[in-house]
């Protein structure tokens, strides 16, 4: 992915409209910065905002110094920042003022995104009044709960999904205060680039996220697990959160393509044959945030783990395409599969025949479940092992058995380990590798050493003193 993908993704709209503020030493936490004001202070009182208990930039990890002139809701570094949110900010802070009076002492503001995009004010995202119940659970408790019904029409309840955010998945801190994503899972799964949802996200990497979604906030993450919730009004910073959750979460996006201050780690992409050009590579080393979903949802790829390779995999669709909207069509796409990561991600380890087989459409991203670094070749290799000697030898099985899904476990055990697979790497590399012959001795995930610590999630994150400790020692690894 070439470093435009990140410029595309928040094109600025409009003339920024900047409150500045006068008087920096005021903000808590700018203390040290003895930058002086690059305009000149105002008599207007209005232009002096109050100290706000979170001082850092919206968008970066800097400390901010304006704000939004027209809602004074949200709080930028500088222009570019402010800029880098203002298309999606403007959607919210023209509602900002209309959403300031609590219909009854049991609503909180959240926010709404609708199924579609129409022209009617009914189907844009916008502020809302939550109204929340107070019932007893099952234990007893006494819980607040959300009353949906009208976002969520027909809905059932066995439908709807939560994901709870606590971190801000691209500044890699935690939130004031966590929010709830609540959806429908039916109506979650869509290619369609224009609903309401992905009209502000980058569907080049996220095809999934529809409507309708309400995001509130509770007062602490401890309210949520203990089933005693408590909401709390929603804000305009929250809107962003939660949107860079939804640019995130399920996403084949890596640190080049997105807006991202995580640590990253070496992983792999294998894009998807239906959406590559004919010269794009279709395993390609990538650098993942560790904020990437990837490490929370913890799928190990099924024969690579039988192999004892711990390889965790993300599997996303294929690029959102027209109006196309046919789901069944969308998941056996035969123009679109991918062997690539079908031989990989084949569920249960087995294997069928070609004339069988269910290839899945879309793209994966890998990476290894122990944080050490995964590069593309090793998992070509990998793929070129499945495909070259695990799988015509389970399709022989096949026919001289006359099973037809699962083959004989005797050779599919003598074949699925890892000393046969590394007999594989030795013998073959520069079979498939002979005009590369330095780049393919770049470190075989098992022989690298890292000097001490781990790369998982720290709170707060590491200094960039600390950081270093984390690096890889690797002979011949090369940076992206
Ligand atoms: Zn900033
Ligand atoms: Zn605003």
């Amino acid at each position: 992915m070439s470093s435009q993908s990140k410029m595309d993704t928040f094109e600025s709209s409009g003339s920024p409209s900047v409150r500045v503020v006068t008087s920096v030493d005021a903000l808590p936490g700018s203390s040290n910065d003895s930058e002086p004001s690059t305009v000149a202070a105002s008599t207007d009182e209005d232009m002096v905002f109050e100290p706000d208990p979170d001082p850092r930039c919206l968008m970066c990890p800097g400390t901010s110094k304006i704000s939004c002139q027209k809602c004074n809701a949200v709080r930028y570094c500088s222009l570019e920042c402010k800029d880098l949110d203002a298309t999606a900010h403007s959607i919210v802070c023209e509602q900002w003022d209309d959403c300031q009076d609590r219909p009854e002492p049991t609503f909180r503001r959240a926010i709404y995104f609708p199924d579609e995009v129409l022209d009617d004010i009914a189907y844009t995202i916008r502020l809302m009044w939550l109204d929340f119940w107070i019932c007893k659970d099952e234990d007893g408790k006494m819980n607040q709960v959300p009353q949906f019904g009208q976002q969520f029409g027909h809905i059932t309840m066995k439908d709807r999904r939560r994901h709870v955010v606590k971190n801000s998945a691209v500044l890699f801190r935690k939130l004031r205060h966590p929010l709830v994503i609540a959806r429908c899972k039916r109506h979650t799964w869509s290619h369609l680039a224009y609903n309401a949802v992905n009209r502000i996200l980058d569907t080049r990497f996220i095809p999934e996220w529809r409507g309708p979604i309400v995001v509130y906030a509770a007062e602490s993450i401890e309210s949520i697990e203990a089933s005693s919730f408590i909401p709390v009004d929603m804000d305009l910073q929250d809107f962003r959160h939660a949107l860079d959750f939804l640019n995130t979460y399920r996403s084949n996006a890596v640190h080049t393509d997105i807006r991202c201050f995580a640590e990253t780690v070496h992983g792999v992409r294998i894009n998807c044959i239906g959406d590559t050009d004919d010269d794009d590579v279709i395993f390609e080393n990538v650098r993942l945030p560790l904020t990437h979903a990837i490490f929370t949802t913890q799928q190990v790829l099924p024969i690579p783990g039988l192999m004892g390779i711990p390889i965790l995999c993300h599997h996303y669709p294929r690029r959102p395409e027209g109006d196309d909207d046919d789901p069944d069509d969308y998941e056996h796409n035969w123009e679109y599969r991918d062997l690539a990561q079908t031989w990989l991600a084949m569920p249960d380890g087995s294997f069928v025949h070609y004339d069988n087989a269910g290839y899945v459409a879309g793209s994966v991203v890998l990476a290894r479940k122990d944080g050490k670094p995964l590069f593309a070749k090793h998992v070509h290799m990998l793929w070129n092992y499945i495909r070259n000697e695990l799988e015509p030898r389970m399709t022989e099985a096949f026919k001289m058995t006359g099973f037809s899904i699962v083959s004989p476990s005797n050779i599919f055990n003598s074949l699925t380990t890892r000393e046969a697979f590394e007999v594989f790497y030795a013998n073959t590399v520069d079979l498939y590798y002979p005009n590369d012959l330095e780049d393919w001795r770049r470190p075989w995930p098992y022989a690298v050493k890292r000097r001490y610590g781990s790369l998982k999630r720290t709170s707060p994150p590491p200094t960039p003193q600390q950081r270093a400790k984390y690096e890889w020692i690797s002979e011949g690894e090369i940076e992206d």
